[in-house]
């Protein structure tokens, strides 16, 4: 399954992290599509039937209709993602915590897998919030996904809070929305301090999630990739990984594990 070149890096990547005392992982849609969770961007795929146009944030906040269409769009999400079950890319993850080498993962998913698989939400970083949520634009106000989704499919078709009666949207970032302050500056300051930053099924190409692993060879890291296909950072790695992320992530920390105990 993996080649001699791959398992040579293998042991690399296992002995940075095993020498090293955080490790921050950062991941993307490809570290959940053996999950079942479709890459959005790939033929077939939601955005070759919708317009990402559409559903810019402006025009969200701007038109009834608009929320409509969006609430359609993610309630076909949300059903891909409750039926989604970490893989072992994800349960990987959650050894290295246990074995106290992980410093946090930076996810730009919304799936909230990383928490399924076990990872403690202090863990988890998110760039691009997380579907299982749903916050009021003007109160702040949170609410379960589950309840507004009811609220939806009961034929409330673009929801408003029962507080405040201001816009309902999934807690994930839209097209043209702001990144969460709080949230993109703590992952700036762990890729900058980390030693080791590995990112897994990402192609590095929407920012400013993708300047993380830029931040962390800034700050002296050893940067690792593991990506079926190119990525806007592979000149700036010291090892690329061209496989499938479960089988990889698996192999690593089992090596790790070899390596720790020693
Ligand atoms: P991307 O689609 O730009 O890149 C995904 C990369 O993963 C691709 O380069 C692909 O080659 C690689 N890949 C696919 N399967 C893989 C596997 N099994 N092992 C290793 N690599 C694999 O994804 P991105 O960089 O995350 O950017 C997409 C945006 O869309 C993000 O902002 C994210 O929030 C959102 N998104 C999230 C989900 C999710 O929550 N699961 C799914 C789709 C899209
Ligand atoms: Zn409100």
């Amino acid at each position: 399954m993996v080649d001699h070149t791959t398992e040579k890096q293998i042991e690399t990547i296992a002995q940075w992290i095993a020498d090293s005392t955080r490790t921050v992982i950062f991941t993307g849609a490809g570290v959940s599509t053996e999950s079942g969770v479709p890459d959005f961007r790939s033929p077939g795929g939601l955005w070759d039937r919708f317009d990402p146009n559409e559903f810019l944030f402006d025009k969200f906040l701007a038109s009834h209709k608009v929320r409509e269409n969006y609430w359609k769009l993610h309630t076909e999400i949300y059903y891909t993602l409750l039926k989604a079950k970490p893989n072992p890319a994800h349960r990987a993850c959650v050894k290295l915590d246990r074995m106290g080498k992980l410093d946090c993962v930076i996810t730009q998913n919304i799936d909230n897998l990383h928490q399924n698989a076990g990872l403690p939400d202090k863990k988890v970083i998110e760039l691009h919030g997380n579907a299982m949520k749903v916050t009021c634009l003007d109160c702040g106000e949170e609410y379960d996904r589950e309840v507004i989704q009811h609220r939806v499919e009961g034929g409330d078709s673009a929801p408003a809070c029962d507080s405040c009666k201001g816009i309902l949207k999934p807690a994930t970032i839209a097209f043209g929305q702001a990144m969460p302050v709080a949230e993109t500056a703590e992952a700036e300051r762990r890729s900058r301090e980390t030693a080791v930053f590995l990112t897994i099924g990402s192609s590095l190409a929407v920012y400013p999630a993708a300047y993380m692993p830029v931040f962390a060879k800034q700050g002296g890291a050893k940067l690792a990739i593991i990506n079926l296909t190119e990525t806007s950072c592979d000149n700036i790695a010291d090892s690329v990984v061209r496989e499938k992320a479960g089988a990889v992530m698996g192999a690593i920390v089992q090596r790790t594990e070899q390596l720790y105990e020693k």
